[in-house]
């Protein structure tokens, strides 16, 4: 029985009432939509602190975890994204038609997260080609950009809050022509109509989430009053915006409508590419040493199509994005390591949930030293792969639990060439896992990185501070960092969109949002899934954990209780800390010849499927 954590939603929406609304729902779901929108946005805000490692709140007030099962399902964390999404497989649009509805909706409705503004990447399975193929729509490094440009005079790093809003931590953004690119591939509905929901509700309006005023809460927090257009939009008269007031986003909906009219491209030539450029260069204003973009660093972007990273673990093949994203490595490693300790199989032992947290750290250690963009080489993802490799760091592992763990050297190299960077600021961020009737999944995470980026907007947009995914101090003990800054570059993420296979055929598709915890998120999941057995529902609000340095971060208030008791995954040399996670994970399984979505009560995810 799944424990409502829902304290101030009504009881007509939890526990009881639950089955009446959910039956109605099925037959009646724009009704419940409305209804259930209604009552979120008069829900009181509640914000969590601010800090470094939790930039994007998780909900204190939890609703019960959505979950939908059918031919074609849609998992999103937004109702009114899920609901546009569904209403695209409704009309017999592909998984990726879908994708761009969801995606423009997100940007209208969940602009804290992502947004045209932003990047990402894309996972997508074809199933008529049983192919699997990745978008990568990350943020570049603009023309003039220097590799200290997150650096005082005096060579020490900016402030994190200073970074966040820094108009040099503003990569040229992917999100659109990944969409544009995928579209134009797969898509099966014109895209004009695609982007039509999220027009009309910028231009209409609707009823901001409990969410998005929380966020734009925090936002103030981290100071917005660098930039005009934020505070008009989003903090009318210096208050978040009010419950229970439509709220419209004029400019962005003609932003959308140039792009339906003219395609993706229009992002990045032509009239509207010239207004973000001169919107984007306007920020001199507040940042005068901003070097600003030049109108090539628009026209040449392009989305590198990646083949996959996949591995058979636990019995399956699990497949995910390659660098620049640090994610997908981590995610494969800490199952092979957790594979390799043995100790893993029953969520009731806390020694499955020690390892699981020690296999992350471990995890950790490699990707944050070894990825970078592969513009500049290849990263030695098959060696930090190689089973004797992770079998020897396994052994190292369960030697001394309560050693930090450093990064490693795998087969065929000699020395460590990178300097080690120290440990960055983490990071606001959504994933939408999709499945179409013809089975084509997109499992798709996107993001403008901080809560609503630097907010900064141009053209009704949130603009993205995605370059603060670089590191920021270029050299460390004489020796260049792999992730350093420069022209072109890609930063490191850490997003991890994942898809996993059975007999050759998908079973399962998620990501998360969560800054560097992504990757401990989705293990967990995975764990949960694939060797737990656990169903979607559970393997979603079970409780997650996260190493940061020499703690170990255990959640507290999780979705569903603790199978164990968390004081007992105590290691000697790491602190336990107990907090509030806010991953927005975004699961599909399929049991049977059914797909069966759910989605992260800790944020306000919706799931919807086609029966
Ligand atoms: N910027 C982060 C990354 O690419 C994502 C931030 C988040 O998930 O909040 O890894």
């Amino acid at each position: 029985m799944v424990r409502s954590c829902n304290r101030s939603l009504p009881t007509t929406l939890s526990s009881a009432g639950a089955r009446l609304g959910w039956s109605l729902f099925r037959s009646r779901p724009t009704l419940m939509i409305g209804a259930l929108l209604l009552l979120l946005s008069l829900s009181p805000v509640s914000a969590a602190p601010v800090s470094r490692d939790d930039p994007e709140q998780a909900d204190t007030r939890k609703s019960r975890i959505s979950t939908a099962a059918g031919s074609a399902v849609v998992v999103t964390a937004n109702p009114l994204a899920s609901k546009a999404a569904l209403n695209v497989l409704a009309s017999g649009g592909h998984a990726v038609d879908a994708l761009v509805a969801a995606q423009a909706v997100l940007a209208v409705a969940e602009p804290q997260s992502s947004g045209l503004g932003g990047g990402g990447f894309l996972l997508h399975w074809d199933a008529r080609r049983q192919a699997l193929e990745v978008f990568d729509g990350r943020e570049t490094a603009p023309e003039r950009s220097r590799s200290d440009d997150l650096l005082k005079p005096s060579g020490d790093p900016l402030s994190y809050r200073a970074a966040t809003r820094n108009p040099d931590a503003i990569g040229i953004p992917g999100t659109v022509a990944l969409l544009w690119e995928a579209h134009q591939q797969m898509g099966q509905r014109p895209w004009s109509s695609t982007l039509q929901p999220a027009i009309r509700l910028a231009r209409e309006g609707f009823l901001p989430s409990p969410r998005l005023r929380s966020s734009v809460a925090l936002a103030q927090r981290l100071g917005a009053t660098h930039n005009l257009a934020f505070q008009q939009l989003y903090l009318p008269g210096g208050k978040p915006l009010p419950a229970g007031r439509l709220f419209r986003n004029p400019a962005l909906a003609r932003t959308l409508e140039t792009l339906a009219q003219h395609g993706g491209r229009a992002f990045y030539e032509g009239p509207l590419a010239q207004r973000i450029q001169s919107g984007v260069n306007a920020l001199t204003a507040q940042a005068p040493n901003f070097k600003g973009w030049s109108a090539n660093d628009l026209a040449s972007y392009a989305v590198v199509r990646r083949s996959p990273l996949c591995r058979v673990l636990m019995k399956h093949r699990v497949c995910t994005v390659p660098p620049p994203s640090s994610g997908g490595l981590a995610v494969l490693q800490t199952l092979a390591l957790l594979e390799a300790t043995g100790g893993f199989n029953d969520p009731d032992n806390p020694q499955s949930w020690r390892d699981l947290a020690l296999a992350e750290s471990w995890a950790d250690a490699d990707r944050l030293y070894w990825v970078h963009d592969p513009i500049d080489g290849s990263v030695p993802t098959q060696g930090l792969l190689n089973p004797s490799y992770v079998q020897a760091r396994a052994q190292a592992m369960q030697a001394s639990p309560g050693r930090l763990p450093q990064p490693g050297l795998p087969p065929g190299l000699k020395r460590f060439p990178f300097g080690r960077p120290g440990p960055g600021p983490e990071l606001g961020t959504s994933h939408v896992t999709i499945v179409d009737g013809a089975g084509n999944i997109a499992s798709y995470t996107t993001t403008v990185e901080t809560v609503f980026g630097s907010r900064n907007l141009v053209e009704g947009m949130v603009m993205n501070n995605q370059l603060t995914d670089f590191d920021w101090r270029p050299v460390v003990g004489g020796l260049a960092v792999a992730n350093r800054r420069r022209p072109g570059r890609r930063p490191v993420s850490s997003m991890a969109p994942t898809i996993v296979f059975n007999n050759q055929q998908p079973v399962l598709a998620l990501g998360s949002p969560g800054g560097k915890r992504i990757p401990h998120f989705i293990s967990r999941v995975l764990l949960a899934a694939l060797q737990w057995a656990e169903p979607p529902k559970r393997s979603v609000g079970l409780p997650l954990l996260s190493p940061q340095g020499d703690s170990l971060v255990i959640e507290k208030d999780p979705p569903l209780p603790w199978p164990i008791n968390p004081n007992q995954l105590n290691v000697p040399g790491r602190k336990l800390r107990s907090q509030t996670l806010g991953s927005g994970i975004g699961l599909l399984q399929r049991i049977g010849d059914r797909w069966h979505g759910a989605a992260d009560p800790r944020r306000e995810g919706t799931a919807l499927a086609l029966p």
